[in-house]
């Protein structure tokens, strides 16, 4: 969206108008839509002020694109891993170290929750984990 500072050349009154872009402004003053609002003349002029940019439509989609593609992405990893990892919730790294150092117990691959300081203390100890966002499925 884009903040325009409108002046009416009959009036001289001076008003604020949105448009979605530069160009919005440009067909809407051609097919005069654009009129005072006190004298209904269709002699509106942008005044020479800078644009007031809110954020270029432009920018904003290919953001919200982005983010999208980024979030749909997570989803996919997420589904990966319940299908393939078992869920320990909490006891991430207990039960992570008790895979590790118990040579008898059966090696499978886990996802679970843990602080920052136990994925630290986990790596040191040379247990591979890789953390990564939990996306919610709710969110667009
Ligand atoms: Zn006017």
């Amino acid at each position: 969206m884009i903040k325009y500072k409108l002046i009416c050349k009959d009036c001289n009154n001076i008003f604020d108008s949105w448009f979605s872009n530069s160009t919005d402004y440009e067909k809407l003053k051609k097919k005069k839509y654009l009129n005072c609002h006190i004298c209904d003349s269709q002699k509106i002029e942008k005044t020479l002020m800078a644009p007031n940019v809110l954020n270029s439509s432009d920018f904003k989609n290919k953001d919200i694109d982005k983010i999208k593609e980024i979030k749909s992405k997570l989803r996919e990893f997420k589904k990966f891993i319940k299908n393939n990892f078992k869920y320990v919730g909490e006891n991430f790294a207990y039960e992570a170290r008790s895979i590790h150092y118990d040579p008898k117990k059966k090696k499978k691959a886990i996802y679970g929750k843990a602080s920052f300081k136990e994925i630290e203390d986990l790596k040191q100890e040379g247990i591979n984990t890789e953390e990564f966002p939990w996306i919610d499925d709710k969110e667009n």
